[in-house]
């Protein structure tokens, strides 16, 4: 019998990382979930606190942590992730990034695991070049408001190209591109839960600037799925993953209005410093290597997620 693998996972009560720890469980796996819980939540992960291989540890990881035993994989995905929350927590963000990487990258040093970095298009600012390539160095603003999280993870990227170089620890770059779905808190500040919040209750759609900036999302599943096939494939990145199938912001609240049984109208607000313009994975990289491209359309993966929150936000 191979023996079972034992995860760790920062940021595992938090969106991604409690589909990340699900994924995880079901692969038969142990799961050592690290979080503070200042923007995950006890919800996200309750239906697994009675599993066996499932062990939640409520830590800051900028702080040093030790696991007892062997470590197999870790995946460092701890971070305020939406514009709105890390400009609620920048030095938390900033220490979550740096110090975080760097306690995790000890940690896969010290046992020897595989590592996955959540990296993110964000590192790419607002671009210049698009789609976005694994190549392209980006265009990011360090003093800007977004910089805290930018540079976080422009820095967590460095420190895992170190530790790959000078420790050889089999350390991974992945950059996640807007990703939506079922356990994103309703209050995050991001455009899919403000919209569809805001679509439930018969309020005005908060469009940011003209509207004519454009994201491409990816549902979870899909992500999740991504990170997967990293994880277990023998490339190192970075590597985007992420929905090619771009929107502007005007038609994705379209999109939500059609969807939603709803009066809602659209009201424009003024568009956030260093707003990025425009943003798509280009993700030949994730097709040839990982045989990965994303399957759920956006208006399969909106109307899931609508649901789900018609059903979690009474
Ligand atoms: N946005 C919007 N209305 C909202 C929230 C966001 O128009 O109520 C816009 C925002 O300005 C950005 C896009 O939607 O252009 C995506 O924003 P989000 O905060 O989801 O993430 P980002 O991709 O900027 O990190």
């Amino acid at each position: 019998m191979p023996k079972k693998k034992n995860v760790v996972i920062t940021g595992g009560a938090g969106f991604l990382g409690s589909h990340l720890s699900d994924r995880f469980i079901k692969e038969g796996c142990k799961v050592y979930c690290v979080d503070n819980l200042i923007t995950g939540s006890l919800k996200n992960i309750r239906h697994l606190s009675k599993d066996k291989d499932f062990e939640f540890i409520n830590h800051d990881i900028s702080k040093p942590i030790s696991i007892k035993g062997r470590v197999d994989y870790i995946l460092h995905f701890a971070s305020p992730a939406s514009p709105v929350d890390y400009l609620k927590y920048p030095i938390p963000t900033l220490k979550v990034g740096s110090l975080g990487s760097h306690n995790t990258l000890g940690l896969a040093k010290l046992k020897k695991a595989r590592y996955v970095i959540a990296s993110t298009s964000e590192v790419y600012g607002d671009p210049e070049v698009h789609p976005q390539k694994e190549t392209y160095w980006g265009h990011v603003n360090p003093v800007g408001p977004r910089g805290v999280y930018d540079e976080a993870k422009r820095f967590a990227e460095a420190i895992t190209m170190a530790y790959r170089r000078y420790h050889n620890v089999d350390a991974k770059i992945l950059r996640i591109f807007n990703t939506y779905g079922p356990r994103m808190r309703i209050n995050d500040g991001r455009v899919v839960p403000n919209f569809i919040y805001q679509a439930l209750h018969n309020k005005p759609l908060t469009i940011y600037g003209k509207g004519n900036q454009t994201r491409s999302f990816c549902f979870y599943s899909d992500l999740v799925e991504g990170i997967y096939r990293l994880l277990k494939s023998n490339q190192s990145g970075p590597i985007n993953i992420g929905n090619p199938d771009e929107f502007t912001i005007l038609q994705f609240a379209k999109m939500v209005l059609e969807l939603s049984d709803t009066k809602s109208k659209l009201v424009y607000r003024s568009l956030p410093v260093d707003d990025p313009r425009q943003r798509k994975p280009d993700i030949t990289l994730a097709k040839k290597h990982l045989k990965w491209k994303p399957k759920v359309k956006l208006k399969v993966g909106l109307q899931t997620t609508i649901d789900w929150f018609k059903e979690n936000i009474k």
